[in-house]
């Protein structure tokens, strides 16, 4: 199992399958964006496979999450996933996605095993999605949306980071846009992981202020923490519910203590956290011929490490020097 020094066990792994990327959110990558990783040191699929199922057999892991940079954009993902759905036990699959391209890729993804996605969508503006994206595929999502929903790869979840003066007041009309639909909000605090380095915790829209705009709107009741389990998003019912409304308020109040989660880099690097400052290297133990229990092994060690919380609030916080697109948010 992956385990470490506070008696956590991670069981959720975030694999990141590229840092590239066809959107620039501003809250993420630069206009002209990144250094993109060179081929040969990308996993190949099969070696991220080999991973998953080393992590799914040996270490106890049961959920699976591909995402990136955009996973979308790896060639090889439908059968990344058909055979990660054929490791045994069988984990649960799902793809963090800008939802560019789910429009052609839902009914094949959903086929070959995908369980359920959660699509980023920061405004039901199309201006104002340029603004945020450096881009014009707002209807692209859009339809991505639709797909992934007529594909059954439900519930469709939605993730919205709000920014100040760009699409602050849209937090109420993102929820009835989505309640209306079917679809699962969660709303995420800006972290400190842009390349750019241009997070302010000054400017940042925080938990507080978001569910301060919500309940103009919206009668919310808290969801007793009990039934938060590791999940990083504290939800709360809509109206009386059934649907609910998350905010994963990473930066005013972090969940770390719960954390179950491990993470692949595109790279075959482990991070036992979305902000730790170190790595574990796999690629090369795997490119040297090493054995399943070898690797097994220094997973483990790469977990045993994880400190205790994030730190986004100690005065000697450093942000990582990978990027969120690099690292798999
Ligand atoms: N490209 C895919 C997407 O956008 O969903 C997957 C990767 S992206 C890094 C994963 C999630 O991280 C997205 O929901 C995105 O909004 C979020 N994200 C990116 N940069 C962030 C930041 N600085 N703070 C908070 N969330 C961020
Ligand atoms: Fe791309 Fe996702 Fe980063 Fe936006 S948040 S630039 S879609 S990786």
């Amino acid at each position: 199992m992956l385990l470490d020094t506070f008696g956590r066990q991670a069981v959720d792994l975030r694999v990141s399958l590229t840092d590239r990327c066809n959107l620039r959110c501003t809250y993420c990558m630069p206009e002209e964006g990144l250094q993109w990783l060179a081929k040969p040191e990308l996993l190949t699929d099969e070696e991220i496979v080999r991973l998953v199922s080393i992590a799914v057999r040996d270490l106890g892991v049961r959920e699976v999450r591909f995402t990136g940079g955009e996973p979308l954009l790896r060639p090889g993902l439908v059968g990344i996933v058909a055979a990660c759905a054929e490791l045994a036990p069988r984990p649960e699959i799902s793809l963090t996605t800008n939802g560019i391209g789910l429009a052609r890729t839902a009914t094949a993804l959903r086929a070959a095993g995908l369980d359920r996605v959660n699509v980023s969508l920061d405004t039901l503006d199309p201006d104002t999605f340029h603004t945020l994206t450096r881009r014009r595929r707002h209807h692209d999502v859009l339809e991505g949306l639709a797909a992934a929903e007529a594909a059954g790869l439900t519930p469709v979840k939605l993730n919205a980071v709000l920014m100040r003066g760009v699409n602050d007041h849209e937090a109420a009309g993102l929820l009835g846009w989505c309640l209306e639909r079917g679809y699962e909000l969660r709303f995420i605090e800006q972290m400190p992981l842009d390349a750019q380095h241009g997070w302010d915790r000054s400017q940042m829209v925080t938990a507080e202020e978001i569910l301060g705009r919500l309940a103009e709107a919206f009668e919310l009741t808290a969801e007793p923490s009990a039934a938060r389990g590791a999940a990083p998003a504290e939800r709360w019912l809509v109206d009386g519910g059934p649907a609910s409304v998350g905010v994963i308020a990473s930066v005013t109040r972090p969940f770390c203590r719960a954390c179950d989660r491990t993470r692949l880099t595109a790279d075959g690097q482990v991070r036992n956290c979305l902000f730790a400052t170190g790595e574990t290297d796999l690629r090369t133990a795997l490119r040297s011929g090493a054995a399943d229990a070898e690797i097994g092994a220094l997973w483990k060690a790469a977990m045993w490490g994880k400190k205790a919380g994030a730190g986004i609030d100690d005065p000697e916080f450093l942000q990582p020097v990978r990027p969120m697109s690099a690292i798999g948010g």
